[in-house]
């Protein structure tokens, strides 16, 4: 579970970018979070990845509360929430399959598991065919779905998708949409930071609204209401 009580971060320059956010993201939920560039998004990812802590306020992610946690304690945090980005961030120089097995790797897994486990999760974003070829092999959309798999790959609770068809095409974007509801529907709880308007309205899910650090709506009643804010 993902709880933002009161929350408030100010830059050292001064910015106030959180002026009181609340809310509370269930496990195996579905969430969007919207708002215009500077309202307040990156922030709160970062505060979920442990990578920025709390002006005021408390934020609790899987069992760890930000506000005291211990450095030794957040490569553990970070271990609950696999993240996907804009620009893929895959290791050029890696095959597919390497790209996967080394985030396995780097937490310490055994050869078997990796063996065992990487197929898995190519299978599941449909790049089994291709486990040998290198990231500038792959199409935009592929390349994202290789960043899902290596997301997924530790098996954590919480997916962040930051602008994740920031870079696709609109049939590729429908795509990778729709294979993190399917990656929900397995039990990952999924928050997708996005300005694609047409992809929120076509699935209805619950969609945060941020903006100017505030949380201006938030429901399963879609992207208008930020447009009227
Ligand atoms: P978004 O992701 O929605 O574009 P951000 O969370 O990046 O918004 O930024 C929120 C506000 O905080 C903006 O006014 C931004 O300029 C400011 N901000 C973000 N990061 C920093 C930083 N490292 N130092 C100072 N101000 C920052």
């Amino acid at each position: 579970m993902i709880e933002f009580t009161d929350v408030t971060k100010s830059y050292s320059v001064g910015t106030r970018a959180l002026k009181g956010v609340s809310m509370q993201i269930e496990d195996g939920e579905f969430v969007y979070l919207v708002g215009p560039s500077g309202s307040g998004k990156s922030t709160v990812i970062k505060m979920i990845t442990g990578e920025l802590k709390p002006t005021s306020g408390t934020v609790h992610v899987n069992g760890y509360s930000l506000e005291k946690i211990r450095k030794r304690e957040i490569p553990y945090l970070r271990r609950t929430v696999g993240t996907v980005f804009q620009d893929f961030r895959l290791i050029q120089n890696k095959t597919v399959y390497d790209n996967v097995a080394f985030v396995m790797r780097a937490i310490g897994a055994r050869e078997r598991e990796i063996r065992e486990r990487v197929p898995y999760v190519l299978n599941l974003v449909g790049l089994d065919t291709k486990t040998r070829r290198h990231p500038g092999e792959l199409s935009g959309g592929e390349q994202q779905r290789l960043a899902i798999a290596r997301a997924l790959v530790n098996n954590p609770s919480t997916i962040i998708a930051d602008e994740p068809t920031g870079n696709l095409d609109p049939a590729r974007s429908l795509e990778i949409m729709s294979l993190l509801m399917e990656i929900n529907n397995l039990g990952t709880t999924m928050l997708v930071v996005t300005h694609e308007k047409h992809l929120v309205e076509r699935f209805h899910k619950r969609v945060i609204s941020i903006d100017d650090g505030l949380i201006v709506s938030d429901g399963m009643d879609g992207y208008y209401r930020y447009e009227n804010q």
